[in-house]
């Protein structure tokens, strides 16, 4: 069951990404062809106000209603103008080049990057608790609102669950890799064995077994996440122990968003204000990241 959701899942974000980038090919196509048709119109004004002017032999304006027609943005593609200061002298009956050739093609777009959210725990599994709030569901809101702030980037994104579900954690990478992503931000509540709130802020964790810039993605998001959060910056912390991390074969990082055992900050990490900046700091260290590629 969670393998299907997975595939689901997966097969969704391969579709939305698809769409994505054949929806930028149309946008590039029809520019292309409105960018044809207008030098196509200001060739056939030109040669209709040429023809004007030899029927009426008056040789002396050069052709105001052109320029009135077409205000500034013809200025530089109209290679004819310089017909209109021949002023009579050899009006000739050499027809016209009609240039025919196509302006240069817009540049295809590159592809979007795609990010892989995993919001920590899900179903059965409710992460730490404190006071019948569960961190599944504060990781679960804090991955949604970064889903859009990067959708909103222009990134396309996988989220290893949506809803709350039950997940293996082993299962979370090895979906990922097969969505082929370009990196791996999981998200997490801190917690201690006693209530303290003594001990507050957030960390990141990477793993140093692939060498693959997974430390400076890391530094990347914790740094940012904590100007906009009023939080501790803990740093960076390396463990080649966690699963979701472990068994990843993409620049990935593990946030610690902040503690559930302090009273302090369990009130911020569940209100969907707070929630919000978290997803924004996160966002801005991944989209930071991504900028280096
Ligand atoms: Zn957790």
């Amino acid at each position: 069951m969670d393998m299907n959701y997975l595939v689901q899942r997966r097969i969704n974000a391969r579709k939305a990404y698809r769409r994505k980038v054949i929806a930028t090919i149309a946008l590039s196509a029809i520019l292309l062809v409105l960018i044809v048709v207008g030098l196509i119109k200001i060739i056939m004004d030109e040669k209709k106000a040429e023809d004007a002017k030899q029927d009426t032999n008056v040789s002396e304006n050069i052709t105001p209603g052109l320029s009135g027609d077409n205000s500034g943005n013809t200025d530089n593609n109209t290679p004819g103008t310089s017909g209109g200061e021949n002023q009579g002298s050899i009006v000739s009956a050499t027809p016209e080049p009609t240039p025919t050739e196509a302006p240069t093609p817009t540049p295809t777009p590159l592809p979007a990057k795609l990010v892989a959210i995993d919001p920590g725990h899900g179903g059965e599994d409710l992460g730490s608790t404190r006071q019948r709030l569960y961190e599944k569901d504060a990781n679960l809101a804090i991955a949604l609102f970064l889903k859009k702030e990067l959708e909103d980037a222009g990134y396309a994104v996988f989220m290893i669950r949506d809803t709350d579900v039950t997940v293996e954690n082993k299962e979370r990478p090895a979906a990922a890799i097969a969505a082929e992503a370009d990196i791996y931000v999981s998200i997490h509540l801190n917690s201690l064995e006693a209530d303290s709130d003594a001990t507050q802020g957030a960390e990141v964790w990477y793993a140093d077994k692939r060498d693959d810039g997974s430390d400076i993605l890391a530094q990347y998001v914790i740094d940012e996440l904590c100007k906009v959060i009023d939080t501790r910056n803990r740093g960076i912390k390396m463990s080649n122990n966690l699963i979701v991390l472990k068994y990843n074969e993409m620049p990935a990082c593990l946030v610690e968003c902040g503690f559930i055992t302090s009273e302090t900050e369990r009130a911020k990490l569940f209100d969907p204000e707070y929630q919000q900046k978290v997803a924004e700091g996160i966002a801005n260290g991944i989209k930071k990241y991504l900028a280096l590629e």
